[in-house]
């Protein structure tokens, strides 16, 4: 194959690297049917206009009814999907004790599911959701089930003001205590393991430049171009959820032989 020479490469960079920290992006996700909702080109919106009309912080709130009929097709999906070997291979790694952390731009929670464990959700994640008016959180299992069945909305016990999934909006800041995080680890990277993430939402996709501005090496699996290409150490293109688990196999002490 014609990744096999950046493959041996990552697994050599893979057996020296004493920090690795992975970051990764919609692309994981979509061997597990998962559309990248923040991509005009997801097939989720007839025009790019739409995605920030609909799913931005004052799109929400101006109508948050069209934001949840948006949603709704998205959620089922992704309540259904399954973790795919890209994700399984992560949780190993880091099961191994040689991935640090795991930094995501998704809000799939496919990455915990798939037992991953030190998980940096930079863009927020549907495990809760969060009043607009008074910022009382809460469970999202509940509420989004009963949306789903019923298409009420979410609306605050306290407040009775509208909640939103906790996930980051067009217009909205990123999560501060995960981002801080996130900074610590890619700092403390000696080796940044990118994959399924084009690197093109800012800031998470600035961890990169701040791992290699620290001397971390660099491996990116993307099947488009990245900004950090050339002062990548290897790159893989080549679906994720096939590339990983080549890449983690070597270091998985009880792998099972299929
Ligand atoms: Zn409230």
């Amino acid at each position: 194959m014609k990744d096999d020479l950046q493959i041996e490469r990552g697994i050599e960079l893979l057996s020296e690297a004493r920090h690795v920290v992975a970051l990764t992006g919609a692309g994981i996700s979509t061997p597990s049917g998962i559309p990248d909702y923040r991509s005009p080109k997801s097939g989720l919106w007839e025009r790019a206009e739409d995605m920030l009309e609909v799913a931005s912080s004052y799109g929400f709130r101006r109508n948050p009814r069209a934001f949840y009929d948006w949603l709704r097709p998205l959620l089922r999906i992704v309540l259904d999907a399954q973790p795919n070997p890209a994700h399984l291979a992560l949780a190993q790694l880091e099961a191994e004790g040689r991935l640090k952390a795991l930094i995501t731009q998704n809000i799939d929670l496919l990455h915990g599911r798939a037992g991953s464990r030190n998980v940096l959700e930079v863009h927020g994640h549907i495990r809760e959701i969060v009043c607009l008016a008074c910022h009382h959180i809460i469970p999202a299992g509940p509420a989004l089930e009963q949306f789903m069945n019923s298409n009420a909305i979410p609306h605050c016990q306290r407040c009775h003001h509208v909640m939103k999934p906790n996930v980051v909006l067009f217009g909205e800041l990123l999560p501060m205590a995960a981002m801080k995080a996130a900074q610590t680890q890619a700092r403390s990277a000696d080796l940044m393991l990118v994959a399924g993430s084009s690197l093109e939402v800012a800031p998470a996709g600035d961890l990169p430049e701040l791992a290699l501005r620290n001397g971390a090496r660099l491996i990116i699996i993307n099947y488009m171009e990245t900004h950090l290409d050339r002062r990548a150490d290897v790159i893989i293109r080549a679906d994720v959820a096939e590339a990983l688990p080549r890449l983690v196999r070597p270091f998985v002490s009880s792998s099972p032989t299929k």
